[in-house]
């Protein structure tokens, strides 16, 4: 479209990134949660004399199983949700939540790389990419992607509504107007709290279901793949019904659950 003067220094490319999630509860407070619950929900039967060191899993799966499931929102997990812009808005359909986002009206996305997410249908490989004469992509290794490839239309589109929104703000208008231009494809952040029920809740619509978007299903089946394994007691049963690996979506990095600090079902250090 060209409707703008672009600096040799500005900076037009189209980052691809990854979608995914990090933890940002502090990992360590899940060594308490089930001895929490535990404490909580003896309450309602006046049984805390029959706690003991091992009785909690039982009794958060009775809790569980016969549907008393107010006990379990006693306690919430927050993780940071990197996903576009289409996805977000399903994920914030869920109401039991808190959610703070990457706002487009206070962030600048002008002339400084945009980065977006892409369905696998369009075959592009996370990394930067940028056109010099508009009829070919390339990558920074120095792969090029022509007129008529999937990959093309997608850069391609992505490119002249990030053109337009770039010109727009050099015309000094504001983010918050220039963001309508912006694609459903820009990468946004979204740290994401649901009490434990609530969590149960999403899994079951957007991760066990085979309905669920392609994206938030794969994001949500990793957070499950991945609580299912630090907190057993509270979501072993829905993770057990995952088929495949979805670690490669935790964008943590550091976090290994064979590498927490303790086991939280044998140790008492955090009791
Ligand atoms: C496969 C799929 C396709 C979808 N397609 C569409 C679509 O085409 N268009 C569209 O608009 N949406 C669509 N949705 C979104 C869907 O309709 C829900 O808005 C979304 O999944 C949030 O779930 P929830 O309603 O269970 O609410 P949550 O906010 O997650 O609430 C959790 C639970 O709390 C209870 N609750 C919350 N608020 C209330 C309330 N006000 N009154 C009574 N009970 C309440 C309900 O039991 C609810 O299930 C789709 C979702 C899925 C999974």
């Amino acid at each position: 479209m060209d409707i703008g003067i672009i600096n040799k220094e500005d900076n037009m490319n189209v980052n691809v990134v990854k979608h995914g999630w990090e933890l940002y509860t502090p990992v360590e407070w899940f060594a308490l949660y089930p001895t929490l619950i535990e404490k909580y929900g003896r309450t309602c039967y006046k049984s805390e004399d029959k706690t003991t060191k091992e009785s909690s899993a039982k009794f958060i799966k009775m809790l569980i199983k016969s549907g008393h499931h107010s006990v379990v929102e006693h306690l919430g997990i927050t993780v940071k949700i990197t996903c576009d812009r289409a996805c977000s808005h399903q994920l914030v359909r869920h109401r039991l939540a808190a959610y703070s986002q990457e706002s487009q009206r206070y962030c600048d996305y002008g002339y400084k790389g945009l980065n977006v997410i892409v369905p696998p249908k369009f075959n592009l490989a996370v990394g930067t990419y940028n056109s010099e004469n508009k009829n070919v992509f390339e990558d920074l290794e120095g792969e090029q992607y022509e007129i008529g490839t999937n990959e093309f239309v997608f850069l391609n589109s992505v490119y002249e509504a990030y053109d337009g929104y770039s010109v727009a703000r050099d015309l000094g208008i504001k983010p918050e107007d220039a963001r309508v231009l912006l694609p459903n494809a820009t990468k946004t952040e979204v740290v994401t709290t649901y009490n434990l029920r609530q969590w149960r809740h999403v899994f079951e619509d957007r991760a066990l279901n085979p309905r669920a978007q392609w994206q938030i299903r794969e994001i949500m089946c990793s957070i499950l793949q991945y609580f299912g394994k630090v907190l057993p007691d509270f979501f072993g049963d829905q993770s057990a019904k995952l088929t495949g690996d979805f670690s490669d979506f935790d964008l943590t990095q550091k976090i290994n659950p064979s590498k927490l600090c303790c086991d939280p079902h044998k140790c008492n250090c955090h009791k």
